[in-house]
């Protein structure tokens, strides 16, 4: 689609007109009719609206949406184009986030991803709450979405579910609600080696990664409210889109978290060779016997699946074989019907020599 549309937009032929005529140094080259300025594609006006919108996908600011933008496609003014998008987006306007508090900032920098996990619920939102997990590391976000109000044991289930992908963490960070003071809580973190950090009162800025996350979540949940899917389809994108987009450092965190790149809805642009007709019949290897090879075939005689010895007479194709049987009969099998074996021929000199003696 991207090759046919760029055919059509006169903007993107003059430039590759102009490619192709000078031999100056130029961060545009050409492949398979698309157009790509360094590594990101040159995207065609007319399809320039749905980038927009994929790259808006869960109601993402501005600057991360230039942060993405920046690792696929290009065009003339794109950055003007996003800023445009987002000011007059009318979820995104009528959800403006307070300007971020002043956090405070008493935590060392972890060593490790999982080492620290700050946890924190959010909602009630239309009837449902949901259990923020934030590696302090790497930012990783785990979210999980309960439809009735958080209790000690549902929150272990939770927790269980959660580090049976990722392990028990060394801090597990939380404010002070009963349900991580229980005595029951209490004692599944420390027979788990689970160091538990709670906040004190009064204080929620200083498990200030949970928190800022659970405004987030409640922010972009509500920019989705008027659009299909259950919560948790909601919650499922938004935690995919979280992932996938670079933080202020420039790194997902995927990257981050799992030292990959996460590909999402975008990677669809790019041409995948490598994958291209490589069908899995085509890919399993074909059994192969030889002519004169030792073989049992399977025939069907009365009902019933017998096997009779004989010997690959000729090849036909990589499936198919003529055997002679040790009857003298001649009969095409595929491969399937035929296995190699080492049953030697009964030898006909010896009941003549047997007669003899
Ligand atoms: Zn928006």
């Amino acid at each position: 689609i991207i090759a046919q549309e760029t055919s059509k937009d006169p903007a993107l032929q003059q430039l590759i007109q102009k490619l192709k005529t000078t031999a100056d140094d130029s961060p545009f080259t050409i492949q398979d009719g698309i157009l790509f300025r360094l590594d990101r594609i040159v995207i065609p006006n007319s399809l320039r609206t749905s980038i927009l919108a994929e790259l808006h996908v869960t109601h993402i600011g501005i600057s991360k949406m230039k942060q993405l933008a920046r690792r696929y496609v290009y065009w003339e003014g794109i950055d003007k184009d996003i800023e445009h998008l987002v000011k007059s987006c009318i979820e995104c306007a009528s959800l403006r986030k307070n300007p971020p508090a002043v956090t405070v900032h008493p935590w060392d920098d972890p060593s490790a991803n999982w080492e620290r996990l700050h946890i924190d619920y959010a909602g009630p939102f239309e009837g449902h709450h949901f259990l923020v997990c934030i590696d302090a590391k790497s930012k990783w976000a785990e979210i999980r979405v309960l439809r009735n109000a958080p209790s000690t044991d549902s929150t272990i289930q939770l927790l269980n579910n959660i580090f049976s992908f990722h392990g028990f963490p060394n801090v597990l960070v939380s404010d002070n609600a009963t349900i991580f003071t229980s005595d029951v809580f209490k004692a599944y973190c420390s027979s788990r080696g689970i160091f538990q950090k709670l906040i004190a009162p009064g204080h929620p800025a200083t498990n200030g990664l949970a928190e800022r996350n659970v405004q987030t979540l409640k922010q972009r949940l509500k920019s989705l409210a008027n659009e299909p899917g259950t919560m948790t389809d909601k919650v499922e994108q938004i935690v995919f889109r979280y992932r996938a987009t670079p933080l202020a450092c420039g790194k997902s965190p995927a990257e981050l978290y799992l030292n990959r790149r996460f590909r999402i809805q975008l990677d669809a642009l790019f041409p995948n060779p490598q994958f291209k007709n490589n069908t899995n019949a085509d890919a399993q290897p074909v059994r192969s016997l030889s002519v004169g090879e030792r073989v049992q075939a399977r025939l069907h005689i009365n009902n019933r699946d017998i096997w009779q010895f004989g010997v690959v007479a000729r090849k036909l194709g990589t499936r198919h074989y003529y055997i002679k049987l040790d009857s003298g009969r001649m009969l095409k099998r595929h491969i399937n019907q035929l296995v190699s074996t080492r049953v030697p021929r009964p030898d006909p000199e010896e009941p003549a020599a047997s007669q003899g003696s």
